[in-house]
């Protein structure tokens, strides 16, 4: 590619590390930045790093937040004794948008994978498990039904049995490998009010 601009090299490059984004997309996202006017280049790029910087986690349920406490977390009126645990901030989101859940969530930014070598200490579990020596009744395993999300069911399940509440998963009316955030909201309350507790 040296028949480009330097400067637009390394801007194809940037953006073909981002996911989903092949050196195709890279090139033509590249060349309509390059047509956008300078203002909004501005926009933004501010945007980008403003987010990166100020956003961080929720230091009760570790959900993507600009404040300490996310607002899930810090609304009274939220049953704290019920904690989903979903993979990431996008499968939090899913469920918020249903508009029908009234518990928290417990966010593990990932799920186990020994094939990609990502273990237990490797996502929020301590986190999950030290939350659960505060009063609380019922967790809810929301991963996805990949073979991640069902081997960090699993785990989590085994770890939690032995303290004696509750654990459920929801239903299998997510489609098998399906990612929540895909899932049409009939769908994920459908799988939230069929869970089952698991034994
Ligand atoms: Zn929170």
């Amino acid at each position: 590619m040296e028949y480009y601009s330097t400067h637009i090299n390394k801007l194809i490059e940037q953006l073909s590390h981002l996911p989903g984004i092949g050196s195709k997309s890279a090139q033509r996202l590249a060349f309509h930045i390059m047509n956008m006017p300078k203002d909004q280049v501005q926009q933004l790029t501010g945007a980008i790093s403003g987010a990166r910087e100020n956003v961080q986690y929720c230091k009760n349920c570790y959900t993507l937040t600009d404040k300490e406490l996310c607002p899930i977390c810090g609304n009274p009126s939220r049953d704290g004794k019920t904690i989903m645990v979903v993979e990431n901030t996008r499968d939090l989101a899913a469920y918020e948008k249903t508009g029908k859940y009234q518990g928290v969530y417990h966010v593990l930014h990932g799920a186990i994978s020994p094939m990609l070598g990502i273990g237990p200490d490797d996502i929020k579990l301590k986190e999950l498990m030290h939350r659960l020596q505060n009063d609380v009744q019922e967790v809810i395993i929301a991963t996805n039904s990949s073979l991640e999300g069902e081997t960090t069911a699993m785990y989590i399940s085994k770890l939690i049995k032995p303290t004696g509440i509750k654990v459920t998963r929801i239903a299998s009316g997510v489609p098998v490998g399906g990612d929540l955030e895909y899932i049409d909201e009939v769908t994920l309350l459908r799988a939230l009010e069929g869970r089952v507790e698991l034994k």
